[in-house]
């Protein structure tokens, strides 16, 4: 079997024009453009060139991106007063704090300042939280577009899904909200015994474990749809996903490539998590797409059983 190419740039692009309508509609009533906050401290390579296309993307979508830079050697206290004014400030709905931080920096005190409703990355306990119990909140964006990828190839209800990875950012919240679709839901992870054996049990495999091409044809059965997170670059400077696309894609329906399946996904996600956050923040969140809106109806099933 060839798989079917999951096309995730044009999954993204469809998403980011949606949100951009969002914009044109809401601003009027609101009287401003929504307003993203970008933290960026010291000068990673990688962390600029996320930034950089975060910043490009909302400012398409008709945004205000702000960067607001800090030196690599500067204190908590310098961050920590960034932080609460960019959570003061009316005209700013979603802030990042782009990860990862200088060693010196305290990363789970930075991401516990952020005001909830602001965090459109979804990592604060209390997103954590309400995603876990299917209630509305920030949906980390990695995960949140792994899921509306997912949605496009078949309906997930009572499918066996296994998360490779769990990490605070893609595989736990990836795992919440495959079991909130009905899937039957497993996590591989380092310590899991024979993994492999799990993996090809798996209807859906979602890969996030951030080991080059380490998952193929045989870590799968056939027909399986397969999601994959990971972003490695090599020796050569070749970007690869965690898994090997050449033997994978022939057994498996559906793949996302690497480059062109998560990744925009992700960027994308971004935006309609601030969109929803500048609705919130105006009293229109009906007006918009409500990332959780699939949660809520989920919890509401749930209830009624
Ligand atoms: P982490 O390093 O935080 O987590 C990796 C997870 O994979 C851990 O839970 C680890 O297990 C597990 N793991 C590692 N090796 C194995 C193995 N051999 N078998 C089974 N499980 C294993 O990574 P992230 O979750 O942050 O990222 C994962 C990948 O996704 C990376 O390649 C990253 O670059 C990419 N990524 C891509 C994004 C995108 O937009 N496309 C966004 C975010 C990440 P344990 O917990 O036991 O250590």
């Amino acid at each position: 079997m060839t798989a079917t190419l999951i096309d995730g740039k044009s999954e993204a692009q469809l998403i980011r024009e949606e949100v951009a309508r969002g914009v044109a509609r809401l601003a009027p009533q609101v009287g401003r453009a929504p307003g993203l906050a970008v933290i960026l401290v010291g000068a990673d390579p990688a962390s600029e060139i996320y930034v950089r296309h975060k910043q490009k993307a909302a400012k398409q979508a008709g945004m205000v991106s702000s960067l607001f830079r800090l030196a690599a050697d500067c204190s908590q206290e310098a961050l920590d007063a960034l932080i609460a004014d960019l959570c003061a400030r009316d005209d700013i709905d979603g802030i990042l704090c782009q990860l990862p931080l200088p060693p010196h920096l305290d990363a789970m005190r930075s991401l516990l300042a952020i005001r909830p409703e602001k965090d459109v990355d979804g990592f604060h306990p209390v997103n954590v939280g309400r995603l876990q119990m299917a209630l509305p909140a920030m949906i980390p964006c990695t995960p949140l577009g792994c899921r509306l990828l997912l949605e496009g190839c078949c309906k997930l209800d009572g499918l066996h899904a296994v998360v490779v990875g769990r990490s605070q950012i893609v595989g736990k919240p990836m795992a919440a909200l495959l079991l909130h679709a009905n899937c039957t839901t497993t996590i591989v992870h380092s310590r899991t015994r024979n993994p492999q054996a799990l993996c090809r049990e798996a209807d859906i495999l979602v890969a996030a474990l951030g080991r080059p091409k380490l998952i193929d044809a045989q870590w799968l059965k056939d027909g399986a749809i397969v999601v994959d997170v990971g972003i490695n670059r090599l020796a050569d400077g070749k970007i690869v996903g965690d898994v090997d696309f050449e033997s994978a894609s022939q057994k498996a329906s559906f793949i996302t490539p690497v480059p062109g399946g998560v990744g925009p996904m992700t960027i994308a996600c971004l935006l309609r998590n601030c969109l929803e956050s500048f609705a919130r923040a105006g009293g229109l969140v009906s007006e918009t797409t409500d990332s959780l809106s699939f949660l809520s109806s989920q919890a509401d099933a749930h209830q009624g059983q």
